[in-house]
Parts: C-alpha cells; sequence; structure tokens
C-alpha cells in the first residue's frame, strides 16, 4: 500500500506564513521521496473550528499552485474514533475522569513547558468513559525511542511527560492526540514533517498508535518555526500573525511572499520573487542536507 505524507492544518484561523513554511516542507519532502501528499483538515474542535476557515485553507493553498492527492476531514470521521476508542476500550486501556480542569491545574504537578501531569485520580473510581466524563488512556510508564530525521535520537517516557492523555473531553469532542494517531494509521502516513512546537507529543502518539495496533511507526521531521521579530514569539493565530490572505490583499503576489520565506530561511542570498516550483526545489535540497 502507497505511504502518503500529510498536510494537517486546523481550521480555527487563516493560514500565516508559519503554516506556508509547514507546507513548503512537506510538498519537498513529498517530491524528495515521492510521497503523495494528504490534506488533512484538523476540525477535531468544533468549539473553535469554522467553515470559512476549512473553505480559505483550499482557496490559499491553491493560490499559491499546491496539489493535493487526497484529503479528509476530522469531523467527517466520528465513527472511525469511535470504533478506534472501542479497541481500547477492550484492551482495558481507558476509563472515565470527572476532574475539573480547575482542579486538574491545582492539584497536578506539571512538566518544564507547562503541560499537566494527571495523577490518576479517577483511574479507580469506575466512573463512565462518556460525557460529561473526559475519558483517558492508561499510559504505562515505558520509554519511547524515535529517530527524527532532522533532531537525531529521542527517548522520552510519555508517563512522565503528561500521564494518562485525555482521548476525548467533558463535551464529547476528540482529543487532538487521539484523533491524530487514528488518522495517521487510518491514512496510511508514513512520514511526519512538521514544526518542532509539537515534536513533545511525538512519543505519546506512537505510543498510542502501537496501542491501536501500528507496530511500525511513521518516519518524523520537526522543523524550525518563524519567530516574530517584534515580539519574539512563534507565529501562530493566537497572536494575530498576518494572514496569507491578508498579505494578498495588501497586493503581495505569491512569489513575493515565496520569495520571502526563502530569503528568511536563507535558502536565497538576496530577497528575490520565487515561483513555488522553486521554492520547492530549495527545500528540498535543504532536507537533503540532514538526510545524509
Ligand atoms: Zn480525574
Amino acid at each position: 500500500m502507497t505511504l502518503n505524507i500529510r498536510f494537517a492544518p486546523s481550521p480555527t484561523g487563516y493560514l500565516h506564513e508559519g503554516h506556508l513554511l509547514s507546507a513548503l516542507y512537506v510538498w519537498a519532502m513529498a517530491k524528495l521521496k515521492n510521497y503523495p501528499v494528504h490534506l488533512r483538515i484538523e476540525d477535531h474542535d468544533q468549539s473553535r473550528a469554522r467553515n470559512e476557515y476549512i473553505d480559505a485553507i483550499y482557496e490559499d493553498l491553491e493560490w499559491f499552485g499546491f496539489e493535493w492527492d487526497s484529503k479528509s476531514k476530522q469531523s467527517n470521521r466520528h465513527e472511525i474514533y469511535e470504533q478506534a476508542l472501542y479497541k481500547l476500550e477492550k484492551q482495558h486501556l481507558i476509563y472515565g475522569c470527572d476532574c475539573s480542569r480547575k482542579s486538574l491545574s491545582l492539584e497536578n504537578p506539571s512538566s518544564s513547558d507547562g503541560e499537566i501531569i494527571y495523577q490518576r485520580h479517577c483511574l479507580n473510581k469506575d466512573l463512565k468513559i462518556t460525557p460529561p466524563n473526559t475519558t483517558r488512556l492508561i499510559v504505562e510508564s515505558s520509554p519511547v525511542q524515535w529517530n527524527d530525521l532532522k533532531l537525531g535520537p529521542f527517548t522520552e517516557n510519555p508517563a512522565v511527560q503528561c500521564g494518562d492523555f485525555a482521548l476525548r473531553d467533558r463535551l464529547g469532542q476528540w482529543t487532538y492526540q487521539f484523533a491524530v494517531c487514528v488518522d495517521d494509521i487510518e491514512e496510511n502516513i508514513g512520514m511526519i514533517v512538521r514544526g518542532e512546537d509539537l515534536r513533545s507529543s511525538t512519543a505519546r502518539q506512537i505510543f498510542l498508535m502501537s496501542l491501536l495496533g501500528k507496530k511500525t511507526p511513521p518516519h518524523y521531521f520537526h522543523h524550525s518555526l518563524l519567530y516574530d521579530p517584534l515580539t519574539g514569539l512563534k507565529l501562530s493565530k493566537r497572536q494575530h500573525s498576518q494572514s496569507l490572505r491578508a498579505e494578498k490583499m495588501k497586493g503581495l503576489s505569491r512569489e513575493v511572499l515565496l520569495g520571502q520565506i526563502c530569503f528568511k530561511l536563507h535558502l536565497i542570498e538576496k530577497e528575490v520573487p520565487m515561483t513555488l516550483n522553486e521554492s520547492i526545489f530549495l527545500f528540498s535540497k535543504q532536507i537533503e542536507g540532514y538526510l545524509q
């Protein structure tokens, strides 16, 4: 079966330069390794996802000239997630938790990056796994080893990083961690290219995928991020970064925007307009340097 590479934006805002960076890495890796590209709309969080942002993702990618081979949307996949959850339930690997967000933040230690490490308050309470309870996964303490194609080898223990993490929240929404693991298996993803802000999720995702039956994890390549020169913060929708369509509305061409990003990554010496193919070529040269 063909292995895919995926580009997986969340429709909780318009695409910005950070997404363009990620897309260029994804399409460059796809070209280099001859993977088909799968476009996944990660709208698992229905309280934040909006249809107008989904339309905008397609429009913006098409405007740049990106082409994908297949696509999916998490909100269409409820039954697939239900089946995967049932697989874990049969193995007695999940339980219900009625801790409030407030009590969790007060009572639990957090890791160095501020993540709460759940202390199994509800493990033996025999609570229902359905809303309004959170569904949690039993995370046994064991080191997960993986090799990042860019960053090298890692050994991490999800039980220490986050403990029994949530698969479904109190509102019945699938969590990012769960949906993404089910999708990566179902969509036959062989290579995951994404920003290094998601690197710390890798060990728990490999762990969860193995419980769901995938014993050979995908390859991983975590690229560095772009930072706002004024605030020093990573570019994200929450910090109201300039969207790509706002730049377009100002009259900037896609070639100018691509040239800017190639220049920021020191792939070209002077900031000049670049076509999509030229940009993808330069990104694939950079990736090749890491793979050697
Ligand atoms: Zn609990």
